[in-house]
């Protein structure tokens, strides 16, 4: 059985693919920094919950250790847990280490701790849950729907998450395992503030089908890329 790990999967986007992997067949293991938020996704899934706050060294290599207990290996991790505190007043430098802290140092941490047990799995895949808005391309390009918005701290940190698929994707270019970044498009959760779920066009279970999609590429499939639903995303 294909075994997954999704951080933050606890509500939106993570939750979303956690119940489209759950609905292909994956046995799902919902990261989630509140043990019972985690417990009751768990629960609505018939998955199983670990807590994982990836903003904690401790917690993330304990989440690891309880999935390398349980399962000893793990097919797909997600690092899908995301901030955008700038959407609730945050700003400055205390905007880019609070986004940063979560959006880039704890994709980092996870995968460091989780990398192990994807090396025990056949067919390892990464899916970095990245933004559109961190396409540099796309952020300066007056002629792009995503050029008036301007929230430097999450588009850095997804920037950089970018930057780090690619390298990832190379370091690991001798390995079975794939490493790629995926925009969901704009998404009705609780990210962008009060107004976001009233405001975008897409319902999370059907942005989570291009995360799903990069989860369950096959061998053939690419790695070191950014895609969303309709095909590579400029970087
Ligand atoms: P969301 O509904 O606010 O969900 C975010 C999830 O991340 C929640 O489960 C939250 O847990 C979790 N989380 C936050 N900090 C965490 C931490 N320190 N450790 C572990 N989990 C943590 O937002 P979403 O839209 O589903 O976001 C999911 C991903 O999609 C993010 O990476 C985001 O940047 C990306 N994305 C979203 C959109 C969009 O339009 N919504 C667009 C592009 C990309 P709690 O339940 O404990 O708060």
């Amino acid at each position: 059985m294909t075994i997954a790990f999704i951080t933050g999967a606890s509500k939106g986007l993570g939750y979303a693919t956690a119940a489209r992997l759950s609905d292909a067949g994956v046995h799902v293991v919902i990261g989630a920094r509140d043990a019972s938020r985690g417990e009751a996704a768990a629960a609505a899934l018939g998955a199983e919950g670990v807590v994982c706050d990836v903003t904690d060294d401790l917690s993330v290599r304990a989440a690891a250790e309880a999935v390398r207990a349980r399962h000893g290996r793990v097919d797909i991790l997600v690092n899908n847990a995301g901030i955008l505190p700038e959407a609730f007043g945050a700003d400055g430098v205390d905007a880019f280490r609070e986004t940063f802290a979560t959006n880039l140092f704890g994709a980092v941490a996870t995968t460091e701790a989780f990398l192990p047990l994807l090396r025990e799995s056949p067919a390892g895949r990464i899916v970095n849950v990245s933004s559109t808005m961190g396409s540099l391309a796309d952020q300066s390009d007056p002629a792009s729907g995503y050029y008036g918005l301007i929230v430097p701290a999450y588009q850095a940190s997804k920037a950089a998450l970018n930057s780090v698929t690619v390298g990832w994707s190379k370091a690991l270019a001798d390995t079975p395992i794939k490493v790629n970044a995926v925009c969901p498009g704009w998404v009705q959760t609780d990210l962008g503030g009060p107004d976001n779920r009233a405001a975008a066009p897409t319902p999370p279970e059907a942005a989570a089908e291009i995360v799903t999609r990069l989860a369950l590429l096959d061998k053939d499939g690419p790695t070191g890329g950014f895609f969303d639903v309709a095909g590579r995303v400029r970087w």
